[in-house]
C-alpha cells in the first residue's frame, strides 16, 4: 500500500512514509492500521515499530476466513494469541473481523459465520475492543455479538457503517460505536442515517486508500477542506504530493466536516472533533 503501484503497474516511487508524516503533520494524534490476517498484522507491526503513534489490530477479515479449516484453526488461533501477547501495547483491537455478504466469492457465508464466531468466542479473553466489519449482514452479526454480550467487556466499533438507522441503533444499544468513512456517506440515504446518530457513539476513519469522498458522492458538497493544490494524477506524482483518487489519513478532516454540516452545525466544529476524539480514546486507548 502506498508503494506507487496501481493494479499491476508501477506509476511512482513508494511514498508511505510521506503519507504517514503528512497525517501526523495535519494534526492526527494516533493512527490505527487495520489488519485482516496474521501476516498483515506482522507487516503492520513492522511499520508500528518505526512510528510511536501507530497501532494495529489482529484477526481475520471475513473475506480471508477461507484460510481457516478444521485442521489449522487452533494453530491460527494460537498465532493470534501469541502476537497479541507479545505486542499488547501496539495491538489495540481484535479484528478487523465480522461478516461480508457482498463479497462471498472469497469466502462463503457459512464459513464466514463459523470463523467469525470462532475468533470472537476465543479472542474475547484478550480483553480488547472489537473492530468489526459488516456488509449486508447486520442481523447475523448482531445475533452473534448478542450471544456473547456478557463476555464482551470492551465493546467495539462497527466500522465503515452503511446500514440503516434501525441497524445502527441496535448496535448502539448493544454498546457499540458506529465508524464512518467516505464509503459510509455516498448517498442521501446514508447522510439521513448519520444525521440521526448520537454524537457520543460516532467514530471516524479514512479506511484509506479506496474510501475517500468523491465528487459523485452526496457528501462531497459538505466538504470544506480541499487538497487541490497538493494533489496530482498518479502519472504526475512528485515527492510531497498527494494522488488524485487515492485516499489517505490526512483527509479524515473531511469526514468530520460532512458530519458537522449535516448535523446542521449543532455544535462548533472544534467541539464535534473533540467529542469524536474523546470517543476514540475511550474505546481504544482507555488505559493510556
Ligand atoms: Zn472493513
Amino acid at each position: 500500500m502506498y508503494q506507487g503501484v496501481y493494479g499491476s503497474s508501477k506509476k511512482h516511487d513508494a511514498d508511505l512514509d510521506q503519507v504517514i508524516k503528512r497525517a501526523f503533520q495535519s494534526g492526527l494524534d494516533k493512527i490505527i492500521i487495520t489488519a485482516g490476517t496474521h501476516n498483515e498484522t506482522i507487516q503492520a507491526l513492522e511499520l508500528c515499530s518505526k512510528y510511536e503513534n501507530l497501532y494495529t489490530t489482529c484477526g481475520y477479515h471475513p473475506t480471508r476466513c477461507s484460510e481457516f479449516n478444521e485442521s489449522n484453526e487452533n494453530e491460527i488461533l494460537n498465532q493470534i494469541f501469541e502476537l497479541c501477547e507479545k505486542n499488547s501495547e501496539k495491538i489495540v483491537a481484535i479484528g478487523e473481523f465480522g461478516l461480508d455478504y457482498e463479497r462471498t466469492q472469497f469466502c462463503n457465508i457459512e464459513q464466514q459465520k463459523r470463523y467469525f464466531e470462532f475468533q470472537l468466542k476465543h479472542l474475547i479473553s484478550l480483553n480488547k475492543p472489537l473492530f468489526l466489519h459488516n456488509r449486508a449482514a447486520s442481523q447475523d452479526l448482531y445475533d452473534i455479538l448478542y450471544k456473547y454480550r456478557d463476555q464482551i467487556t470492551k465493546g467495539g466499533v462497527i466500522h465503515s457503517f452503511d446500514g440503516t438507522l434501525d441497524e445502527a441503533l441496535q448496535f448502539i444499544q448493544l454498546g457499540y460505536f458506529i465508524g464512518l468513512n467516505g464509503c459510509s456517506m455516498k448517498t442521501q440515504t446514508n447522510l439521513d442515517v448519520i444525521k440521526q446518530l448520537p454524537l457520543d457513539k460516532i467514530l471516524v476513519e479514512t479506511d484509506a486508500p479506496w474510501c475517500g469522498i468523491k465528487p459523485s458522492h452526496t457528501s462531497y458538497s459538505h466538504i470544506k477542506t480541499q487538497f487541490t493544490s497538493e494533489t496530482v494524477k498518479k502519472e504526475k506524482w512528485a515527492s510531497g504530493k498527494m494522488v488524485k483518487d487515492r485516499n489517505e489519513p490526512c483527509t479524515i478532516i473531511q469526514i468530520c466536516e460532512v458530519i458537522h454540516s449535516i448535523r446542521g452545525n449543532q455544535e462548533s466544529f472544534e467541539d464535534l472533533c473533540e467529542k469524536i476524539y474523546f470517543n476514540t480514546k475511550q474505546l481504544f486507548f482507555s488505559n493510556q
